[in-house]
């Protein structure tokens, strides 16, 4: 019990005392459009500076905001893709630190210019894509669209020191061949076919280690390495080549964390361990070998399985297992989860993130609907377990 209450200090110590994680209130849903940061942006300070950089293809506005007057300058972008808000989210609550707290030696230091949503479209639409079904994030060789052409303007003008690619991903995701999942997942993207380690991409390592070694102490086991195939039609891929380090930062599950704002959170901590490791002058060099050492992203998570469960139609009975994952729906301005059934029979292969074994029970799905492929994930089982959309009720 001391043990415990030791260790819940030492974190609240961490979160509260020194780093004060703030969260923004108001950004807790999945749904993250330009109007739900108007208020947070209108409180900032004059160190802001909020430019509109451009236009999407539907001509809603794009905000750029730059704070800082050093020497070294950081680039980062999220919601290239507009369903993924959650790096966005951890990227407001950092503007938010560097608004509520004395931190003039960063001022004096970094030069921040950020893009929170790349592809306003998209978010507004809750798509990947932009409004032209483009994947921005497939467009650095072309650029086609707006977005990109964009970013890489910026990127010219700016000249950054660093890069930040800033994304989710989706619950699939585990580390390795653990039974974890992958809660973030990192890259130092390739250069080249060959995946080559240079001067440019091994500083991205070593910043990485850092982060990892950071977020260990917190995420014990829950942290990956997203695959390294070179795309040099990747933002990230292209402003390494280019020679700037660039970090993929990847936002994934964390158990029972359905809306990713524990996910936010230790985001939050990984983008302040990056700005410390710089500020500090602390990368360390040889540092391959413990990036290499984070294990690799694999797809190996169901969002939910159930095991053993008895079925009986038509008179003919048999037991099965089945598999249902979240599919995500806009509704009333939020996003609403709806698990939907999408593997029946051998679903071993995976673990999940929230397992059920019926034991040989019989089921009953809502409706006495029959368990079929995109079926709505909620039943009662013969032993009194009941499940609401894919959750334990
Ligand atoms: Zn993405």
């Amino acid at each position: 019990m001391f043990t415990f209450v030791m260790i819940t200090n030492l974190f609240e110590m961490y979160f509260h005392t020194n780093l004060s994680y703030q969260p923004v209130h108001g950004i807790d849903n999945k749904y993250l459009t330009p109007s739900h940061v108007k208020d947070f942006y209108a409180s900032l300070s004059n160190d802001f500076t909020l430019n509109n950089i451009g236009y999407s293809v539907n001509q809603n506005p794009i905000t750029s905001i730059t704070w800082g007057h050093g020497k070294v300058k950081v680039l980062f972008w999220s919601q290239m893709h507009g369903n993924e808000s959650t790096s966005t989210k951890a990227l407001i609550d950092f503007l938010h630190f560097l608004n509520t707290n004395s931190v003039d030696d960063w001022k004096s230091y970094f030069k921040f210019l950020v893009i929170p949503i790349l592809n306003p479209d998209g978010a507004i639409a809750y798509t990947r894509e932009n409004a032209n079904q483009v994947d921005l994030n497939r467009d650095f060789i072309q650029f086609s669209q707006p977005e990109s052409r964009l970013l890489q303007q910026v990127y010219k003008e700016f000249q950054p020191d660093w890069c930040g690619n800033l994304h989710d991903q989706r619950t699939i995701f585990g580390v390795g061949d653990t039974d974890k999942p992958a809660t973030i997942s990192f890259l130092a993207p390739s250069y080249n076919d060959t995946k080559e380690y240079n001067e440019t991409r091994l500083k991205a390592v070593q910043a990485i280690v850092a982060m990892n070694s950071k977020l260990q102490k917190y995420l014990s086991g829950q942290i990956a390495r997203f695959d390294d195939g070179f795309n040099p039609n990747c933002a990230g891929d292209h402003f390494q080549s280019l020679g700037t380090p660039t970090i993929l930062f990847e936002a994934g599950f964390f158990p029972n964390d359905w809306h990713r704002n524990i996910t936010r959170k230790y985001l939050f901590l990984a983008y302040h361990t990056l700005f410390s490791t710089l500020y500090e002058n602390d990368l360390v060099d040889n540092k391959l070998e413990d990036y290499l050492k984070i294990p690799q992203n694999k797809v190996s998570f169901y969002d939910f399985i159930c095991k053993k469960v008895k079925i009986n139609y038509d008179n003919s009975e048999f037991i099965t297992n089945f598999a249902a994952q979240y599919r995500e729906v806009v509704h009333e301005g939020q996003v609403q989860l709806v698990s939907e059934v999408v593997a029946i029979g051998n679903v071993e292969d995976r673990h999940a993130h929230i397992t059920i074994n019926a034991e040989g029970k019989n089921i009953a799905f809502t409706n006495y609907a029959p368990l079929e492929i995109g079926l709505n994930n909620s039943f009662e089982l013969e032993n009194g377990i009941k499940i609401q959309n894919g959750l334990i009720i």
